[in-house]
């Protein structure tokens, strides 16, 4: 049976692998506490659990949509980037996808011939190497500075004639690394003075905890900056919806229509129930939003001076996202391993605490843990942590 190169050439989810790994151990009754995979563990808001039942019971949702999404969704994006961001775009400039990771796939696909590099800074989100190879193109690691940031000078070092797109997660995954306004602003400008396209995924911009603010966005800075940026972003993290695979892009109007176009033969539309649902979280209270985030900072809180206590572990407080990803390369030599996906596999079979490798980032020494779950689960796999760096 022959696979295509291109089949061959890509790795499975680093994230989604690790905690299948977690779920086959614990399948076999082994106590494994799982903080690898990224998702909320808080149930989907009732009123919006509520609203696609009722789209359900009143047949609303049977059919095809658009491909890019039904109108009252994408205008409640629109409505919902003005609210948060003072940023004004029209809906004809949204595309819903099935998750914000079909919006990157589809991305990189209308946006990228053979050989087109396209920068990450590292430490990056595991599916975007992964999705510009599908595309035929470079992935290119930017190494970061000491704060896990990249600054227009490491850009305009890696940059070359090949160059297309810059992909830029702010908050980050795995880091919780915030860009303030000024650092994008000064992104923006390298990008557009370079003819770049910025992709922003800006999934975890309400998940920032030092804060009342939503996270600085890349789009309205400047109108060079808005032509040249396509806005990513989605209800999974959110609202918790990781499971009804609604994201978005927003961009202008030559991106938004080859999205469209491509995403007629691979999806067609996002499932109609999923739109109506996501449409009532964006349109509806707002009040689960602020408790899941008040949830998510607390635990932080709690677990962050801990972790950071362990032997041979060495962290910043997360400013956003759900992620801790500490720096154990002293660990590391502790236990004298020497590839952090050795530490990792260490860490599962003698701890039973699931993470995931920092080389899937591309940072290796690093691991990452998702504290997007209850804090009594936490606490113990901090405690178990703690006895296994004591060993
Ligand atoms: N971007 C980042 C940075 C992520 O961590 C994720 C993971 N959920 C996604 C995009 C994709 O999210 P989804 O497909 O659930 O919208
Ligand atoms: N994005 C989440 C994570 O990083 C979910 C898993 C995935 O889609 O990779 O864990």
């Amino acid at each position: 049976m022959h696979l295509s190169n291109r089949a061959q050439g890509v790795s499975p989810s680093a994230t989604l692998a690790t905690g299948q790994r977690a779920q086959a151990l614990q399948a076999q009754g082994i106590d494994v506490i799982n903080l690898s995979v990224g998702q909320p563990d808080y149930t989907t808001p009732q009123a919006i659990k509520d609203a696609a039942v009722a789209a359900i019971q009143a047949d609303r949702v049977n059919g095809y949509t658009a491909t890019e999404g039904v109108l009252p969704l994408r205008q409640a994006i629109a409505a919902n980037l003005a609210t948060l961001h003072d940023i004004h775009v029209a809906p004809q400039q949204v595309v819903v996808t099935t998750g914000a990771k079909m919006a990157l796939y589809a991305l990189f696909q209308v946006l990228l011939n053979p050989g087109d590099a396209v920068l990450l800074p590292a430490p990056y989100w595991v599916s975007y190497s992964e999705q510009v190879k599908l595309a035929g193109g470079q992935p290119i690691e930017v190494a970061p500075t000491d704060s896990l940031k990249v600054t227009p000078a490491q850009l305009a070092a890696a940059v070359t004639p090949t160059t297309r797109a810059i992909v830029l997660n702010s908050p980050q995954n795995p880091s919780g690394t915030t860009y303030t306004r000024a650092e994008l602003r000064a992104i923006g400008e390298f990008a557009v003075a370079h003819d770049l396209v910025i992709v922003a995924d800006e999934i975890y911009g309400e998940l920032l905890y030092d804060t009342d603010q939503v996270a600085p966005s890349m789009l309205g800075i400047s109108a060079a900056i808005d032509d040249h940026t396509v806005l990513i972003n989605g209800v999974s993290k959110t609202y918790a919806m990781t499971g009804w695979r609604i994201g978005y892009a927003v961009a202008n109007p030559t991106i938004t229509q080859a999205l469209k176009t491509l995403l007629s033969h691979m999806t067609g539309n996002p499932a109609a129930v999923s739109q109506a649902a996501a449409t009532a979280a964006l349109t509806g209270s707002q009040a689960s939003v602020a408790e899941m985030k008040a949830g998510f900072k607390h635990r932080r809180d709690v677990i962050y001076p801990q972790l950071a206590a362990l032997p041979g572990f060495r962290l910043t407080k997360p400013a956003g996202a759900f992620y801790f990803f500490p720096d154990v390369t002293a660990a590391m030599a502790r236990k004298h391993v020497t590839t952090t996906a050795d530490f990792v596999d260490l860490i599962l079979n003698e701890a039973h605490v699931a993470t995931v490798t920092g080389e899937a980032f591309g940072l290796p020494g690093h691991i990452r843990l998702s504290y997007a779950t209850d804090l009594a689960t936490l606490q113990a796999a901090v405690d178990r942590l703690r006895a296994f760096m004591s060993d």
